[in-house]
């Protein structure tokens, strides 16, 4: 047996093992055509299935209205923090967003080269450890930006933020994609970089409002343009073939597991097992989420009460084949990423590990 650990690293992120041992399965001779998927057209029919049948799984498990356009892009999460404020810019209006912690603040600064940015509603003030209550955005706005979730500081809108109706909400999902049903078709756009809740690295998926890619300006760059890439399904160019059919290997799994709403439920018992622990240790771990409603069900992150032996908790989770527990360097601490593709016993095992390692220690 091939030895797998328990992965909790922050992205690149674990993936379903079943999804893994199909894309081995099927590597050297993809669909009978004697060659892998990476060294096929991307013109050729084989390719052209998978890539659809990709669009099309997350068509169906996000409950897409057919206005929605999705795109497999690259340059990740970071590019579409300026490529949402190029394609979606208008002539005089201010572009609205939340500054929710590290992520939003790296869009806020690419939608700057664009025009006017107001930040209206930041979590700062507490070192990103909540999601601003009541945030409203105004009506003469191009557009609403969030964060949906903040994969370094454990936050997560769990409540819509109020958004006039002719202006669009976009929201970086890129580590929360699909962990919870919601509605999908409120937001004008949703980006995502796939390497946390849904494949791996290589690959952003995008889901556009159709009517909104008409604004951007006609001189910007023809591989800049949503427009570009939704007129022609993605296949524009030669996009990342791989990192699409492990996406489409593991929507297919996400759909076999019950869709969304079985994620969530999953979601939720394995956030609960991780969050019932720091808040009955009596203090001895810390989440730095302050705010019980803004907690992550994607990114738990909790202090010990020196440094030392957060290090120690980390080595010695380690020996348990508990990988990737260190806190970002940003804030310090513990975080336990807990994405879809970790398993309920992967959390389990970290739960008894905790539990043990506070009665040793404390
Ligand atoms: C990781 C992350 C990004 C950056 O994604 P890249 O694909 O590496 O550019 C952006 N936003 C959020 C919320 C993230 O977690």
């Amino acid at each position: 047996m091939t030895k797998r650990v328990f992965n909790f690293y922050a992205g690149p992120a674990t993936l379903p093992l079943p999804v893994l041992e199909r894309a081995r399965d099927e590597f050297l001779d993809f669909a009978g055509c004697g060659m892998s998927i990476l060294e096929i057209s991307h013109r050729s029919k084989e390719y052209d299935r998978v890539h659809h049948e990709a669009m099309e799984l997350v068509r169906e498990l996000m409950h897409l209205k057919d206005d929605r356009k999705v795109l497999w892009l690259q340059g990740g999460a970071s590019t579409q923090f300026y490529q949402v404020p190029l394609n979606l810019q208008l002539p005089g209006k201010r572009m609205q967003y939340v500054n929710t912690g590290a992520w939003s603040k790296k869009a806020i600064k690419e939608a700057g080269f664009y025009g006017e940015v107001d930040v209206v509603a930041s979590s700062e003030d507490s070192s990103f450890s909540y999601i601003p209550k009541d945030v409203e955005f105004s009506e003469d706005a191009a557009f609403a930006h969030i964060t949906g979730n903040n994969t370094i500081y454990g936050t997560e809108w769990h409540y819509m933020p109020k958004v006039p109706d002719e202006v669009p909400l976009v929201s970086d999902m890129s580590s929360h994609l699909m962990d919870r049903v919601m509605d999908f078709n409120a937001f004008g756009v949703i980006y995502a970089g796939a390497q946390k809740n849904l494949g791996p690295a290589g690959v952003t998926l995008v889901v556009v409002r159709e009517d909104l890619m008409d604004r951007v300006p006609e001189n910007t760059p023809t591989m800049q343009k949503w427009i570009t890439h939704a007129k022609k399904d993605s296949l524009f160019n030669t996009g990342p073939v791989f990192a699409i059919y492990m996406c489409k290997l593991s929507l297919e799994y996400l759909k076999e597991t019950g869709g969304i709403p079985a994620m969530e439920r999953l979601n939720r018992e394995k956030a609960k097992l991780l969050y019932d622990v720091i808040d009955g240790s009596g203090g001895f771990y810390k989440g730095h989420v302050t705010d019980r409603d803004s907690r992550s069900l994607m990114n738990v992150t909790f202090n010990l009460p020196t440094p030392e032996l957060e290090a120690k908790c980390v080595e010695e989770g380690k020996e348990r084949d508990l990988i990737g527990l260190k806190g970002h360097r940003s804030v310090g601490g513990m975080r336990a990423s807990i994405y879809n593709a970790m398993t309920l016993e992967g959390v389990k095992t970290l739960r008894e590990f905790l539990i043990e390692f506070q009665d040793k220690n404390q």
